[in-house]
């Protein structure tokens, strides 16, 4: 927060009055005031106390050996949820030796293709729990225990909670593993969480608990704003005064950058404030990144400025939080965040950023109110020749739509605002187009349309299908970037002559058919076998996606790690289930989404 030091009142008013933006411009309208950026000393004392006081009183070490350097940090933007630890550098490798924060018990395991790959949950003393993931590899004794579970289990992961009769204990200091790249990585790093045990909720790595020097404020680029049919982008310091033409929204752009790297990281607190001329407060708005809940963290969704958000991947943030939005990050009631001015009416929209470390942005947004423009409907162009269906939906009710051909189904809570959809099915047959499509949903919506016939399906020139009648097997809706390369593919049923699918998102979805086995090739021409007796093969699959792996090895079930980002399928050497010197049958089934099967086999011989 700024400081205002008023020369004649300062001593009257208690630091709550002057952290509000609103009280600091009312003051500094009427009274003679300083203004000085002092970071945010006081909150962030605040907000440290807990890692200040588990320091104190129990051991802690940083997680890696090197200084920290992060290319992500907590509150981020991504994907579909906020970030929920911070990203740690590792010099662009794999092998750095990951080490136990606290002193503490494994209380979870989880070895997946996906998300947190190979992770490690510490359970330490006052109720925190670290989390280290993207291992590479276990400490020896985590290690045997797990891979011993997944022979039990026989999945291609695992996720398990270790029994303290497992003593998989450690005390700060300790050899955790080694860091890797494993799961939802996008590049050799350490994720590492900080949780409240009880209620797994994630807490800022930055409030104190990881050392980072940062001098680097947060920067503010762009305003969004949005009216009822329409956005645009005003970039940052605004040149000129912003004239509003009718009632409209704000979202604002905005990230930190932090010391020694170039990452795009997330804000600790962002604030904004609409004052009008005459000091009527029109809007008010905090959010603070300290804590966060996986039950609703999906509800971010809601929070960036989806249109934006979806298509750039650019941290746009709302200035406003919806009713239904169901986030703890907010310091201030919900609203539908609509601010209208009248024609010649000023207002000044007032914005700031702070990171972890207290460095602060702000900036001002003068606004004035224009004479208003015919709204256009902007997504009548596509479908003004179209039969389209049109129908509302609301957040809190759930509702069934059908028009002419097609049928829709949503449950409550899968919009977070009141919406017009529109939907329509092209001449094709396959392609149905469902509007708004930069609007988020919660759950999936679920829709069916009558299958058109195979000569509808083969007048659209498509090939691998027999012309008298459509099979009904292996249908998936997919959606396609502009090159053509798939986005998403959902798995498709058939269900009395009609497609059924759930879509999580609106857009142009077509109906297309996977026939087309995995492909399952050795890492050498002849064998899978590699120097380190560890056995490879590369995976590929066209259009759903690999979904099972089973490998087999002397007809006994082996445990395969499958990196879907290398295509890369390995049976690794260490476990040790293989005869030596003697040929035995190796069998390896690949399955994917729609369950096309290719089945590899052959007779190999370990050294
Ligand atoms: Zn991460």
């Amino acid at each position: 927060m700024r400081t205002a030091i008023c020369l004649d009142s300062a001593a009257l008013l208690t630091w709550g009055a002057f952290s509000s933006l609103r009280f600091w411009k009312k003051l500094c309208i009427s009274v003679l005031c300083f203004i000085v950026s002092t970071g945010t000393k006081s909150a962030l004392a605040q907000k440290t106390t807990r890692a200040a006081q588990f320091k104190a009183q129990h051991a802690w070490s940083a997680p890696l050996r090197i200084e920290p350097m992060l290319s992500g940090n907590f509150g981020e933007l991504r994907g579909n949820h906020f970030h929920t630890g911070v990203d740690l550098k590792t010099e662009g490798r794999e092998g750095l030796v990951v080490i136990a924060a606290t002193d503490g018990q494994v209380s979870r395991v989880k070895m997946s293709p996906w998300g947190y790959g190979n992770a490690l949950y510490l359970d330490g003393p006052d109720g925190v729990t670290t989390v280290y993931a993207h291992l590479q590899r276990f400490a020896p004794k985590v290690q045997s225990w797990a891979v011993e579970r997944t022979y039990a289990v026989r999945s291609l992961g695992l996720d398990a909670s270790p029994p303290a009769s497992a003593g998989l204990h450690f005390q700060a200091g300790d050899t955790l593993g080694w860091s890797g790249n494993s799961g939802g990585s996008g590049g050799p790093h350490l994720h590492f969480e900080i949780r409240s045990t009880a209620n797994q909720h994630p807490l800022n790595p930055l409030d104190g608990w990881l050392d980072k020097v940062d001098t680097r404020p947060p920067v503010l680029p762009a305003l969004w704003v949005e009216s009822a049919t329409d956005w645009y982008r005003v970039s940052l310091p605004a040149s000129d005064t912003l004239s509003l033409k009718s009632k409209v929204r704000f979202s604002v752009e905005g990230y930190d950058l932090l010391d020694g790297a170039s990452n795009i990281c997330g804000l600790r607190t962002l604030e904004a404030e609409i004052v009008e001329e005459g000091s009527e407060v029109l809007l008010t708005h905090r959010a603070s990144w300290g804590e966060l809940d996986f039950g609703v963290n999906k509800d971010m969704n809601a929070h960036a400025f989806y249109p934006v958000w979806s298509s750039t991947r650019d941290q746009v943030h709302r200035l406003h939080r919806f009713p239904t939005n169901r986030l703890g990050i907010y310091e201030t009631p919900a609203s539908a965040g609509w601010v209208e001015l009248a024609a010649g009416q000023h207002a000044v929209l007032s914005i700031e950023a702070t990171d972890a470390a207290g460095n602060s942005v702000s900036m001002d947004v003068p606004l004035v109110g224009g004479q208003p423009e015919m709204p256009s409907d902007p997504w009548c162009d596509d479908l003004g020749a179209q039969d389209h269906g049109e129908w509302q939906v609301e957040p809190g009710l759930a509702g069934t739509e059908r028009h002419g051909r097609f049928e829709f189904a949503w449950k409550a809570g899968t919009f977070f605002e009141s919406e017009t959809m529109r939907a329509f099915v092209r001449d094709n047959g396959r392609t149905l187009a469902l509007e708004p499509t930069e609007v988020p949903y919660r759950k999936s919506l679920q829709a069916q349309w009558p299958v058109p016939s195979s000569v509808t399906v083969w007048e659209g020139a498509w090939s691998i299908l027999p012309r008298d009648t459509l099979p009904s097997d292996r249908w998936l809706a997919v959606q396609r970037k502009e090159g053509g390369d798939v986005a998403r593919a959902v798995v498709a049923s058939w269900l009395d002559e009609a497609w059924e699918v759930d879509l999580p998102r609106g857009g142009e979805w077509t109906l297309e058919r996977d026939t087309v086995a995995p492909r399952v090739l050795p890492y050498h021409s002849g064998t899978p076998l590699v120097a380190s007796g560890d056995a490879v093969w590369f995976l590929e699959d066209a259009l759903a996606g690999i979904e099972d792996v089973e490998l087999r090895i002397q007809g006994q079930w082996a445990r395969a790690v499958w990196d879907p980002k290398r295509n890369m399928l390995t049976y690794e050497a260490s476990d040790a289930i293989h005869p030596r010197g003697v040929a035995c049958p190796v069998t390896l089934t690949v399955t994917d989404e729609v369950g096309n099967t290719t089945t590899w086999e052959r007779s190999l011989t370990w050294p």
